[in-house]
């Protein structure tokens, strides 16, 4: 199942939504006072690379959970979750973790910040798939570029309350200060329901300049994790060559996405060892 995560390389949107260098940025997000034409033009660049419509949501940092089965207007969620062949799901971010969920027959996207994570949307996303009949030991699942705990300092007690609803999650700043986790609060509770095969981006948007960060730029984009299920295969017969299948195998390789696929999976031990940038 294809997943990817985007880049700010690629669009049309001037600063503070440009690109890392002088060049246009692919900002998806359209709450966040870029131009109108200028957002809906990435979004229609990016749906063109995928060779699909590309589903987004209204995010609230809750655990609503949509099930959506065709293209239309963004349901007020936090997941989205999908069996339909040839739907794109998008979750946008700029420092919360886009979680992306891969399994033979369902996809999820899911938007894990601080209060989505403490609110419940991992286990609610996974017990969705579940219902849809992809059980948890089957998921594949992408944890994309998020803060690093390096980078996500929060006061004490806001620390003690996020761990206590997520264990795990509590840690220091590389300053010594308090610190939330977000990937290992993720992957601590995906491991608990039972979820094995995890994949753990190491970037971190506060310190890469190719993502957008709100942390760091405050005023800023979205990038954006995306998964779906391909179209059936074409039977023998009928029509190749066609948009779609040729261009899928490519997007991962493009310059505008960082591809993330699953051939890296890597166990809990290995995914908290994460080596942050320098
Ligand atoms: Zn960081």
């Amino acid at each position: 199942m294809p997943v990817l995560v985007t880049t700010r390389a690629g669009g049309v949107s001037a600063p503070p939504f440009g690109g890392p260098g002088s060049g246009g940025g692919l900002n998806l997000g359209d709450h966040v006072g870029d131009d109108a034409d200028a957002v809906a033009a990435n979004r229609a660049r990016l749906a063109e690379r995928v060779g699909l419509p590309v589903r987004y949501m209204r995010q609230v940092h809750g655990r609503q959970i949509a099930l959506v089965r065709a293209p239309g207007p963004p349901p007020e969620a936090d997941a989205l979750v999908t069996d339909v062949p040839g739907l794109a799901l998008a979750v946008m971010v700029a420092d919360c973790a886009p979680v992306l969920f891969e399994a033979p027959t369902a996809v999820a996207v899911a938007h894990a910040g601080r209060g989505g994570m403490a609110e419940g949307v991992i286990g609610a996303t996974v017990e969705a798939l579940a219902d849809l009949g992809a059980r948890p030991d089957r998921l594949g699942v992408t944890v994309g570029p998020c803060v690093c705990a390096g980078c996500y300092e929060v006061p004490d007690g806001l620390r003690a309350e996020v761990e206590r609803r997520v264990p795990g999650s509590a840690a220091h700043t590389r300053h010594g200060t308090a610190a939330i986790d977000l990937r290992a609060g993720i992957i601590g509770q995906l491991t608990r329901m039972g979820v094995t095969r995890i994949a753990v981006s190491g970037r971190c948007p506060a310190e890469d300049p190719e993502l957008y960060s709100y942390r760091r730029d405050g005023r800023t984009g979205r990038f954006a994790g995306l998964a779906w299920l391909p179209s059936p295969p074409l039977r023998p017969g009928a029509l190749i060559g066609l948009a779609g299948s040729a261009g899928l195998d490519e997007v991962a390789g493009l310059d505008e996405v960082a591809g993330l696929d699953l051939e890296g999976v890597v166990g809990v031990a290995g995914a908290t060892a994460t080596a942050e940038p320098s």
